[in-house]
């Protein structure tokens, strides 16, 4: 046994720490499909901060490498393994406390959203960030890769409801930035730089999250468009006028998918399916419903039932894993500002046309954050080579778009050679020095962004 191993088998209880190949095997991955990990020495199913800090103080003894995970649904490769490194999954950590009065919900970083969710709901309370992926994915993922989701375009993403945190450093300290209160400007707003920092920076060991009350059930808008450029002008024209609850666009290639892998009754033939809703009710739906018919929908039609309305929402949530089940997909994960969608959804039609490479485009479109599922088939070395030209072509259109090549998903080990395209020399020296400050040995989450 190395001397690392005997470190962490000294501190740590017998059923935290594993070794065996074929158990630490599927800890190797996340669900980026292309992104080939290396083999840890061990994962650490940690049950207590205590335990994180233990790994911590022993890897940074050892300058080991540490990989952080939650339940591995990120969809760039930021909890993949790194070689020699220990995973530290917090699947065991899952205490969860709900305040009704101060609204608040202090959870472990094991629990995935949608258990949040549930608690809350008993107390008549909401937690809104609600990536698809919300039935299988941690909080912690969540708190470190800033999720988004679909009601995000009016409720915003995860870091507008942190209010506080318990982070373990690189050397084994535990932090807590934050507190519990809704208003508090004592000192640098720290837990922010934390939120989204995708296991480089610190292991999130707890949080406290903000409530809302529970919102009442949606009016749901589906709308049908022969191109995508048209539905991409009424989002445009409804975020011009309201925010609606949530504003998600799949076009013919996603409800296609959907259809041939789960079949949900979409008609594959339509053309650009937009899913709007509002939750106050039908006139703000009336609006999003004026703005389809206006841009030149084929089909505009409302429902006020909320089990019709979640079916619709169900298939844009499938999209993704129905077409992975059909190729390759590079996810892209591209934002540009929303009078640009039209700009946008052109430039990706023509790369596909230009690298022959299939680009469904799904996204929540209310918040300009697109994901063209870049497909291919692996085994076919030129379709391979011509998909990566063609996300990196996507990233650089949202780019020259006044855009982000990322909206939620991270940067993970997929877009790690396009960061510094979008931050600069400056930020990204920047950026470099906030990581040497907090992680002088490297030790956490290596290779990745930062
Ligand atoms: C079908 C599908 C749909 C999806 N839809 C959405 C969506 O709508 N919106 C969205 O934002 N994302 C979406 N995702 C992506 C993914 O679910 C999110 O990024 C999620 O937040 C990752 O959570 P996780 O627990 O799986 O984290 P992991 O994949 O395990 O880790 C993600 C990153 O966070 C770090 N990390 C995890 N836990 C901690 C911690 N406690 N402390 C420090 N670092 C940590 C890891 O090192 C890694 O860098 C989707 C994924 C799938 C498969």
């Amino acid at each position: 046994m190395s001397e690392l191993l005997a470190a962490l088998a000294t501190e740590l209880p017998a059923d935290s720490l594993v070794v065996d190949p074929d158990i630490v095997e599927p800890y190797r991955y996340d669900r980026a499909m292309t992104v080939r990990p290396g083999r840890p020495v061990a994962v650490v199913r940690a049950g207590s901060t205590a335990e994180v800090q233990a790994v911590l103080r022993i890897a940074t003894r050892f300058g080991a490498p540490v990989v952080t995970r939650g339940a591995g649904t990120g969809l760039s490769g930021g909890s993949a393994a790194v070689d020699g490194c220990i995973t530290v999954s917090t699947e065991r950590m899952r205490s969860l406390t709900i305040d009704p009065a101060g609204m608040t919900a202090t959870v472990q970083p094991g629990l995935l959203n949608a258990e949040v969710k549930a608690a809350a709901r008993e107390h008549g309370l909401w937690y809104p960030p609600d990536p698809s992926s919300f039935e299988i994915c941690s909080i912690g993922g969540n708190l470190a890769t800033n999720a988004g989701g679909l009601c995000c375009v009016k409720y915003g993403v995860t870091t507008d409801y942190v209010l506080g945190m318990e982070v373990v450093l690189a050397d084994g300290r535990a932090v807590r930035l934050g507190g519990r209160t809704v208003k508090d400007v004592a000192g640098y707003d720290l837990k922010r730089l934390f939120v989204g920092s995708e296991g480089t920076l610190g292991v999130i060991t707890e949080a406290t999250l903000r409530l809302r009350p529970l919102p009442p059930p949606p009016t749901t808008v589906v709308a049908t468009f022969a191109k995508v450029v048209d539905a991409a002008r009424a989002v445009a024209a409804v975020m011009a006028q309201i925010r609606p609850a949530a504003l998600e666009l799949m076009d013919r290639a996603a409800v296609a998918a959907v259809e041939q892998v789960k079949p949900m009754g979409l008609d594959p033939s339509i053309g650009v399916l937009l899913l709007g809703q509002s939750d106050t009710g039908m006139a703000e739906a009336e609006v999003i419903a004026a703005a389809c018919r206006d841009a030149g929908a084929t089909y505009v039609a409302l429902t006020g039932d909320p089990v019709e309305g979640e079916m619709f929402m169900a298939a844009r949530r499938m999209a993704i894993p129905c077409v992975e089940r059909l190729g390759t997909v590079l996810i892209e994960d591209v934002g540009v500002p929303i009078p640009r969608i039209p700009d946008l959804m052109a430039a990706v039609e023509a790369i596909a046309l230009r690298r022959d490479t299939a680009i469904p485009v799904i996204g929540h479109a209310g918040d300009g954050n697109f994901h063209p599922l870049v497909t291919f088939d692996r085994a076919d070395p030129d379709a391979t080579a011509r998909a990566g030209v063609a996300f990196d072509e996507v990233m650089d259109a949202a780019l020259a778009l006044g855009g982000t090549i990322t909206g939620e998903h991270g940067i993970g080990t997929l877009k790690v050679h396009r960061l510094g395209v979008q931050l600069g020399d400056d930020v990204l020296d920047l950026t470099r020095r906030v990581k040497h400050a907090l992680d002088p040995l490297g030790i956490l989450n290596p290779g990745k962004w930062a």
